[in-house]
């Protein structure tokens, strides 16, 4: 399999690996896996042991939620209702949310919260730590952990047994950075991750959507803090997910804080107190709950009125902010290519679905009625356990799962020329490989530089990691072959190999991003490719020429000092053209020189003509002398040894990476 490039050139051998169906680990157990929906609001565990109906594990009271707070009030942090109890007397000491701040950097938290961020030490790496009292500060990624060590916990004592590995959901368009912190905070909960699963494809698989082979599914997510949209196409039995879209800052909070101000007007509080605002929020958010099969509540706040709301009345003040939905919707189907009358289904994730103007919202968008049949709260959590039964060995019959890379991911050429090696939405896992070349024989190392993003140069996409591949052999211009591996891994964590084929000198890094990617982040990015495709085009263009141009030149004046004034090899009149045609070249590289990449080509090739004939007469002379008997091909192929290997051919013929 190949992935073509604009011109349609393939751009190298492309292969896929095998789903890991059931990780290789002694301690694996079928029946002992558990699912576990990591929520921004709430919680969950889910098993579903060899094979059974998924079930959710509630706490001692039979509740399967547990809402994702940590309260550091005590001595020995807090998990649950509890600690969500606790917030409104010690807000800054008691996390909420803490999903917002995984994998980001100080540098991208820009929504509102109330903790204090401790302050970055000297080259410490760039990881949001909060301070929670008492001088204690804590990573998100320790917080997490004892949110999932609690579940871990509740599974525990519900098989009678130890997990033998859980499989943890994530947003779809979660990046390297926030899919690194969620199985950081597995690990660091003693859990073994057998994989990362994102939230649709879950609940899509949950509904056994997965069942009829094929079908285009929508799976719209309205949980307490975030909304997302995703489009999932299955088809022979492989979820693929085409399009995600959404508001990182839209959810019931909003509804909540909403009729919480609706409460306070009718109770005749205009210039309400920090704490009035916090105990009508709170009761509105119980309200609202309520009214999802109620058509009149009573509410009450200690020190308020008595007060009753109904269904109409709430769905006055949260309508217009629910419509805020719609657009995300329509943009997400279009980026998919879909239209919603080419839907199989609609499914609904999270609590805030349970609003019956949502769910009338969800028809109207997508004219048809969404499955509601599975508790929206668990739907995410039921699917996991049946991946996790799956990855802890339970032979199921049913689909491998795939995710797609969020953006691309490429490496810096000469003249800051991106080469995307995996384009953005391609399935994972997934490995490619791409075969470069050197640009100059004084070259005895290569600066592997891996980027993230769509644009078409360097500087305007994301670092990921810079590597040296030192040690290679020095070789003519283009005659070194540099094979570079990039591995996505099902949690789309990447690993990338440089390979020289004749010495097999070789360099792998895993690449660990900074912490730090927002997901607005990466919708910018991609708006960004967008708005400048064009000019990026053309840049890229010219860089390319140029770099074109820089090769030939370099490898013709060469040429020229090495022969000196050999007979019969270079005759006066070819060097007289050729050492014209080389000033030209000269000029047309200068920063003066032409900006049109086809008057740089043009240049190119006149010197590529004129000196055709010398170069021709050249290479005999070299086959002659040192590898009697053999064609030009044979000795390309004797250089590239391994018949795996598919560089690029004609113009295009290698990439060359930036000498160091
Ligand atoms: P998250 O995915 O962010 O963890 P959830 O899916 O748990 O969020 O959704 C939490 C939200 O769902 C909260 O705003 C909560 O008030 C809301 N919610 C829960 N139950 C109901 C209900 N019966 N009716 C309306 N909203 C509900
Ligand atoms: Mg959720």
């Amino acid at each position: 399999m190949g992935i073509e490039d604009d011109d349609g050139n393939d751009t190298g051998a492309l292969f896929q690996i095998e789903e890991p169906v059931a990780p290789m680990r002694k301690t694996t157990v079928p029946g002992r896996g558990i699912g576990i929906d990591l929520g921004t609001t709430h919680s969950l565990v889910a098993v579903a042991p060899c094979g059974e109906a998924p079930r959710t594990l509630g706490d001692a009271d039979g509740r399967a939620l547990l809402p994702s707070v940590v309260s550091y009030i005590g001595e020995t942090p807090d998990v649950g209702w509890d600690a969500r109890a606790a917030q409104l007397s010690a807000p800054t000491r008691v996390v909420s949310s803490v999903k917002r701040f995984m994998g980001r950097g100080t540098a991208d938290i820009e929504f509102q919260h109330p903790y204090r961020i401790a302050a970055l030490g000297d080259g410490a790496a760039d990881v949001v730590r909060l301070e929670v009292g008492q001088g204690r500060v804590v990573t998100p990624m320790e917080v997490s952990a004892r949110i999932l060590e609690v579940l871990a916990a509740r599974a525990e004592e519900a098989l009678g047994e130890t997990p033998t590995g859980a499989v943890i959901t994530v947003p779809a368009y979660f990046d390297e950075a926030q899919r690194q912190a969620t199985k950081d905070a597995g690990r660091i909960a003693g859990l073994t991750v057998y994989r990362l699963l994102a939230e649709p494809t879950a609940a899509a698989l949950a509904y056994g959507l997965d069942k009829g082979g094929q079908g285009l599914f929508a799976v719209y997510d309205l949980g307490g803090g975030t909304f997302d949209i995703s489009v999932l196409r299955l088809r022979d039995g492989v979820f693929q997910v085409l399009a995600t879209g959404g508001d990182s800052a839209l959810g019931g909070d909003d509804f909540d804080r909403a009729v919480g101000e609706h409460l306070l007007r009718e109770a005749g509080v205009h210039t309400p107190t920090v704490l009035q605002r916090e105990q009508a929020r709170v009761a509105a958010r119980d309200a609202k709950e309520t009214l999802s099969t109620a058509e009149t509540v009573s509410v009450q706040w200690e020190g308020g009125p008595a007060l009753t709301l109904t269904r109409g009345q709430l769905n006055a003040v949260i309508g217009p902010i629910a419509e805020r939905t719609a657009a995300p919707c329509r943009g997400a189907l279009k980026d998919a290519g879909v239209r919603a009358r080419d839907l199989d289904g609609v499914v609904l994730v999270g609590g805030s679905t349970r609003t019956p103007l949502v769910r009338n919202l969800v028809e109207s968008i997508f004219r048809r009625k969404p499955l509601s049949d599975i508790d929206p709260d668990q739907v995410v959590a039921y699917g996991a356990a049946i991946v996790a039964d799956e990855l802890s060995g339970y032979a199921r019959e049913g689909a491998t799962l795939l995710d797609v890379a969020p953006l691309s991911l490429g490496l810096e050429t000469m003249g800051g020329i991106v080469e995307k090696i995996i384009p953005r939405n391609a399935a994972i896992p997934i490995a490619a490989r791409q075969v470069f070349t050197n640009y100059s024989e004084k070259q005895t190392g290569m600066m592997i530089h891996v980027v993230q993003g769509e644009r078409e140069l360097a500087d305007d996409c994301r670092s990921l990691a810079r590597f040296d591949l030192s040690g290679i052999p020095r070789l003519p211009p283009s005659m070194a072959r540099i094979e570079i591996t990039f591995e996505l891994d099902a949690d789309a964590l990447l690993t990338v190999t440089a390979r020289e084929l004749m010495t097999g000198v070789k360099q792998t890094v895993e690449v660990k991003p900074t912490y730090g990617l927002s997901d607005e982040d990466v919708d910018a990015l991609v708006i960004e490719s967008l708005d400048n495709a064009d000019e990026d085009f053309a840049r890229r263009n010219l860089a390319e020429a140029r770099v074109e141009l820089g090769r030939v030149v370099l490898a013709v004046s060469a040429a020229l000092t090495e022969v000196g004034d050999v007979e019969g090899i270079l005759v006066a009149e070819d060097r007289a053209a050729i050492v014209s045609a080389l000033a030209d070249g000269e000029a047309a590289m200068a920063p003066t020189g032409p900006t049109e990449h086809h008057e740089i080509v043009a240049v190119r090739e006149r010197l590529e003509h004129v000196s055709e004939a010398f170069a021709r007469r050249r290479m005999e002379r070299a086959l002659l002398a040192g590898m009697e008997g053999m064609s030009l091909s044979e000795v390309e192929n004797t250089i590239a040894a391994d018949d795996t290997l598919d560089a690029k051919r004609g113009s295009h013929e290698a990439e060359q990476i930036e000498k160091i």
